[in-house]
């Protein structure tokens, strides 16, 4: 299933894509949301209903939530059936522009992250379309602490 979230939905948008969820975000002009969604059959979330109606009139999927928080929002979709399999690495996009990621070796980021980094951490990963190096950094560690609350566990 893949989404294109309004511009209300950034830190949505960011966690559906380290879920794994193809998320376009950043296009402004609901047209264009409605435009999109239609023509690469993505699901619209947001939480303007005048939008949802008037997509749905034109034939588009939408999810309409309701909740102001990520919590909320990630609740909200679950109990819509939408799943949310545990974090990273496995099906990950990222973040930043919803490239795929793929591991790399320790070799290939030399140089690329910081020497600390570098000498810590063995496991790294790149996203295919902008480059960005991830590893299971504090960063990361706090999301994994995100992720446990999203997906209820304690
Ligand atoms: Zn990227």
């Amino acid at each position: 299933m893949r989404f294109i979230a309004d511009m209300m939905l950034g830190r949505l948008a960011r966690w559906m894509r380290l879920y794994g969820y193809d998320t376009l975000y950043g296009i402004e002009d609901d047209d264009e949301i409605i435009r999109v969604a239609l023509a690469e059959e993505r699901t619209i979330l947001t939480r303007d209903s005048g939008l949802a109606n008037r997509a749905r009139k034109l034939g588009a999927k939408v999810l309409l939530l309701g909740s102001n928080s990520l919590e909320g929002q990630v609740g909200e979709l679950r109990a819509m059936g939408i799943e949310f399999n545990e974090l990273f690495p496995a099906n990950a996009r990222c973040p930043k522009c919803n490239g795929p990621l793929r591991r790399t070796s320790k070799e290939r980021v030399k140089g690329k992250v910081p020497k600390s980094v570098y000498e810590k951490y063995d496991e790294f990963y790149v996203c295919e379309k902008c480059g960005q190096i991830y590893w299971p950094g504090w960063q990361w560690r706090e999301m994994l602490k995100i992720d446990k609350k999203l997906r209820g566990e304690k």
